[in-house]
């Protein structure tokens, strides 16, 4: 399987997250991509290209054109006010009776296009979010070309990202503007399994009221874990797409012997939506020692996840998402590809 990647990742790095009640160094950092590669080439997978240029317009075909003007201007503007210090971050947010127009301030901008405290901006956030954008099309324009597979190793992740609201490390979402370019170029219909720990609220707002993608996630019972308000069973899309959005939400402490048939219940609903191609949004946070997750999947489940994706027999591409465990993640995201790779021979 082709992997693509990027160098460009690399200054989104040095801002702090908040942990409920602490301030620690971002858990989604630069080291994650490292690791990854160095475990797949440990594995024997060695076709690993760097990925093309993209223009944005298959992001504008997913996200408005007001919040990719935020994205790009946001450290610009927080840096004229405060100087090259430090990261941009939302000091409140557009709720409920409150104007959600940004005024033209960076302070606006931030509480009308972010929704936690968990999407900082450095110097290097917007050439990080542009890149992981032209990893993400590569490796779809690999499968559009005709190859069974592809990996999009990037970073940031995506799946938390709707159409005008970045939070939960996500700025732009990858899946969503890659499953808009098949569409785009030709496909029918595209399915988005997601195995990410966490719900891909973005993933299912993009798509909530359309038939031709279908989104089926695996996560955290929203009742215990982020995103808190999304994610639960009973939402299933709505006009057009009521029937195309699956959620499984799963207790805290889900071992494999649960998951998997969980697991073969989102692609029975993927087989049947007859896909083009299947996109994965693939989160390793689902691991038990996951600084962020609250599961309990085991180093060695990873395979067999992977090849329970393969025997689908559909094109597919991988776009990563989260998983924060730095010892283990490169093995477990490995794992999944190396077990899809050796299913399908
Ligand atoms: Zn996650």
């Amino acid at each position: 399987m082709r992997i693509f990647h990027s160098d460009e990742h690399r200054g989104h790095a040095g801002a702090k997250e908040m942990r409920y009640d602490e301030l620690i160094p971002m858990c989604e950092s630069p080291d994650r991509i490292d690791t990854i590669l160095a475990a797949l080439r440990e594995q024997g997978h060695r076709d690993v290209m760097q990925a093309s240029r993209f223009d944005l317009a298959p992001v504008l075909r997913v996200h408005t054109p007001g919040f990719v003007d935020f994205l790009q201007r946001c450290w610009p503007l927080w840096e004229a006010e405060f100087g090259p210090r430090g990261f941009a971050t939302a000091y409140m947010f557009g709720m409920r009776g409150m104007d959600q127009v940004p005024n033209g301030s960076v302070h606006s901008m931030l509480s009308c296009y972010t929704f936690d405290v968990c999407v900082p901006f450095v110097a290097g956030t917007w050439a990080a979010i542009r890149s992981a954008v032209d990893v993400t099309l590569s490796a779809a324009q690999h499968v559009a070309d005709g190859a069974d597979a592809a990996f999009a190793l990037c970073r940031p992740p995506g799946h938390h990202a709707s159409a005008d609201l970045a939070g939960g490390y996500c700025y732009v979402n990858n899946a969503a503007v890659a499953a808009q370019k098949l569409l785009d170029g030709g496909a029918s219909r595209i399915a988005i399994l997601d195995v990410d720990y966490h719900h891909g609220n973005g993933t299912q707002s993009i798509f909530y009221d359309r038939d031709d993608v279908l989104y089926a996630s695996l996560h955290a019972t929203p009742e215990r874990e982020y995103p808190f308000l999304l994610g639960y069973a009973r939402e299933t899309g709505k006009g057009r797409g009521e029937g195309f959005n699956f959620n499984q939400p799963l207790p805290l402490g889900t071992r494999i012997d649960a998951y998997r048939p969980a697991l073969a219940t989102a692609l029975a609903r993927v087989r049947a939506h007859a896909p083009d191609v299947l996109v994965v949004s693939l989160g390793v946070d689902s691991y038990i020692r996951d600084p962020v997750g609250g599961f309990a999947l085991e180093s060695d489940d990873f395979p067999t996840i992977g090849a329970d994706i393969a025997a689908l027999g559909l094109p597919t591409l991988f776009v990563m998402e989260g998983g924060y465990a730095i010892a283990e993640l490169g093995v477990n995201t490995a794992n999944v590809i190396t077990g899809f790779a050796q299913a399908r021979g």
